[in-house]
């Protein structure tokens, strides 16, 4: 078994005094005004950052470039390696693949960490419930490799790729996620009974890693009891390594049993570039309008600044949220019965809170 380092590990970043330089990508749809609050509540909390802003996604299939991410965009991130993103429309008709696809396969960006926890303030029918998680997701292979064609008239196919390396990789990401957060259990999660060699790939792999962990437990389940464990004792749950569809499909329901889309933070990281942003997408019914909710951008870029090292800085950030999170004033996706507040409005009273 390989020892390759995984992403886990600190940026080379990690002890630098003086701003560094990260790359900004607004994105589409909702993309500017979140990104923008997270800007701004960065630059209020003395975070040490030197913006390089760049363009992708919609405008730039637009423009006639078939991959959405211009060449400025790939050299920025290529220099700074760790972006902070908006989310991107890939406009139907344009282009082969997603703009999003294109920078995690050029990135090799295999590893996405999506966080859930209780949020005090937050009403959902599992508020009671003392959620904390992490679900690390494989992010380059699977059925989204982007194998797919017409087999013949009538008949599609798409071939459901898994690597060795990349079930190693990813389980090693995953191990050291609950080392460096000091959590007990690693579950992984497929559906190795119906696909056994590409699903049984990383069941085989994940327990022969988790014998280099000895001080983590390593746990086992199918992908199917898992959705359904997830729901009846979500606090029970740690952190889970699975496949990338699973994974896309599992951290949406995690996001939804503490508070949606609107809250739900995530890391793409690889060994040359670490790309943070929030899972939800561009958001297009509510875009431009000041409704949008930047808390799973703000909780993103905190994630950012802890990749960076800049842990106290993140800290205050992170408390800064959760207590506008608790207080009040709320966006209309999670203000329930109280009236919502524009993005703007929640921005100011983040940075009233720092
Ligand atoms: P979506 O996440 O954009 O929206 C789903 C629902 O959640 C909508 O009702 C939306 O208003 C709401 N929502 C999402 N984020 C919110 C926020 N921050 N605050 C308040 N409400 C929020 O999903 P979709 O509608 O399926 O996709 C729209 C577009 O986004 C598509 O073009 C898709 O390809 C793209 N997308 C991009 C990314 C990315 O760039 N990472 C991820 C997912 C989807």
């Amino acid at each position: 078994m390989s020892q390759e380092k995984t992403a886990a590990a600190p940026s080379r970043h990690a002890s630098v005094g003086t701003a560094v330089p990260v790359t900004l990508i607004p994105g589409d749809g909702i993309g500017p005004e979140v990104t923008n609050a997270a800007k701004r509540v960065l630059e209020a909390a003395g975070a040490r950052i030197e913006w390089h802003e760049h363009i992708a996604g919609k405008q730039v299939f637009l423009a006639g470039n078939r991959t959405g991410v211009p060449q400025e965009t790939l050299d920025s991130i290529a220099s700074t390696r760790v972006a902070l993103k908006g989310p991107l429309e890939t406009p139907i008709g344009y282009g082969g693949k997603s703009a999003n696809v294109t920078l995690r396969k050029l990135f090799e960006t295999y590893g996405n960490t999506r966080p859930a926890r209780t949020i005090p303030g937050i009403a959902t029918p599992f508020s009671h419930r003392n959620i904390d998680m992490v679900v690390v997701r494989e992010n380059v292979e699977d059925l989204y490799a982007g194998i797919e064609h017409m087999q013949t008239p009538g008949v599609a196919q798409c071939l459901k790729l898994i690597s060795q390396k990349g079930c190693e990789k990813i389980s090693r990401l995953a191990f050291e996620v609950a080392r460096a957060e000091g959590r007990r259990t690693v579950t992984c999660v497929t559906k190795a009974n119906i696909m056994k060699l590409t699903e049984g790939m990383l069941k085989r792999t994940f327990e022969a890693v988790a014998t280099e962990y000895p001080d983590i437990e390593a746990q086992y389940m199918l992908v199917d009891n898992c959705a359904h464990q997830l729901v009846r004792s979500p606090e029970s749950f740690d952190v889970l390594v699975t496949t990338n569809m699973n994974g896309d499909i599992l951290s949406d329901l995690v996001s939804g049993l503490v508070g949606g889309l609107g809250i739900a933070p995530g890391a793409n990281l690889g060994k040359h570039a670490a790309i943070f942003e929030a899972v939800h997408g561009t958001a297009p019914d509510i875009a431009g309008q000041d409704k949008a909710n930047p808390t799973a951008t703000l909780l993103s870029a905190v994630m950012m600044l802890r990749h960076l090292g800049q842990f106290e800085v993140a800290d205050k950030v992170d408390k800064a949220v959760a207590l506008t999170l608790e207080k009040g004033p709320r966006t209309g996706d999670i203000s329930g019965d109280q009236p919502p507040c524009g993005t703007q409005a929640f921005t100011d009273a983040v940075i009233a809170n720092l």
